[in-house]
């Protein structure tokens, strides 16, 4: 049945927004699905050293089996999922899962969990966070959290106190997608944020020649530097883009070039053993950011 809507005598019937509704009921139905079978697998990408190039943590990347032997992508059921009531849940387990993980993995690698708004509207993110972390029997900084700017356009008094609460436990803080947003800096440099992370669209002005872009990223990096903040850029997929990047001082690189997101048993151990032993020459761990604002 078509939805249809009435304008004066007429009635318009949109095939178009029917299928729409019934494509966004079938994610639904398989995001449910997947949350009561256990069916969401965890990806991890390496985020490496600009200036060692090893790996000195990991992005966790939730996936959907469509079961077709491919994956629903999460910019397809996340928007779904925090519309229908189900993104606690989905951000419950990515935790759990998460801090389970990078508890096999070895000191002081980290991992870092993307959170959606929709989990700061909730007054017990706190404690799921510190449940999450004693199950996995890990401290605080082998933890880091990502959140976007549009975090920041409500309840701004309250995300910060949650946020203030969130670091107290150790746990790095990051701006994710930075260049994309709408939050003022002015907001922007009274959070606690540990590390800004350039959104992959520079990236990809980067490879479309865009002129200015050198200057860009130098200028971003530079007042992530005096906010205290450490550096990553995402959506790296070139040798090109990864020089230019470490001769702009940007800390950390993230993007196809060092590794696509993967299962955790597919990643090297070599990737694992060598990040032990620059840890071991001295290397500083991420962990060691100082805030001075
Ligand atoms: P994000 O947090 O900005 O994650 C980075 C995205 O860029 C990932 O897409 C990753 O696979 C992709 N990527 C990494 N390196 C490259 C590269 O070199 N080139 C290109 N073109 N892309 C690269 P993915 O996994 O599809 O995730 C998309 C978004 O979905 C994430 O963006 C994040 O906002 C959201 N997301 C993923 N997992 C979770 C989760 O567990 N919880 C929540 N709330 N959101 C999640
Ligand atoms: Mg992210
Ligand atoms: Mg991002
Ligand atoms: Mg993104």
């Amino acid at each position: 049945v078509h939805k249809s809507h009435k304008l004066g005598n007429y009635v318009l019937f949109d095939p178009g927004m029917d299928e729409e509704a019934h494509r966004r009921r079938t994610v639904e139905r398989m995001v449910r699905t997947a949350l009561a079978e256990d069916g969401f697998e965890l990806f991890y990408q390496p985020i490496v050293s600009a200036r060692q190039g090893t790996a000195l943590g990991f992005e966790a990347l939730i996936r959907l089996p469509d079961g077709a032997g491919g994956y629903i992508p999460p910019s397809v059921f996340i928007p779904i999922a925090e519309a229908r009531g189900l993104i606690k849940e989905i951000g419950n387990w990515v935790l759990r899962e998460a801090t389970r993980q990078i508890a096999l993995w070895p000191e002081p690698l980290f991992v870092s969990v993307n959170l959606s708004a929709v989990q700061f509207a909730e007054d017990d993110l706190l404690p799921i966070i510190e449940d999450a972390l004693a199950n996995a029997g890990i401290a605080g900084h082998r933890l880091e959290i990502e959140v976007v700017e549009s975090l920041l356009l409500d309840r701004r008094d309250t995300v910060l106190r949650q946020l203030q609460d969130i670091k107290a436990l150790g746990i790095s803080i990051a701006m994710d997608d930075f260049g994309t947003g709408y939050s003022s800096l002015g907001y922007l440099w009274r959070f606690p944020f540990d590390k800004l992370k350039i959104d992959q669209s520079f990236m990809a002005a980067f490879n479309d020649g865009e002129p200015n872009i050198e200057r860009i990223l130098e200028t971003i990096i530079a007042m992530g530097h005096h906010m205290g903040m450490k550096v990553t850029t995402e959506g790296v997929e070139t040798r090109e883009q990864s020089d230019v990047l470490s001769r702009l001082g940007c800390d950390q690189l993230q993007g196809y070039y060092f590794g696509k997101p993967m299962p955790a048993d597919r990643v090297a151990d070599t990737m694992l053993r060598n990040f032990a032993a620059n840890a071991q020459s001295g290397m500083e761990p991420q962990s060691a950011v100082a805030v001075a604002i």
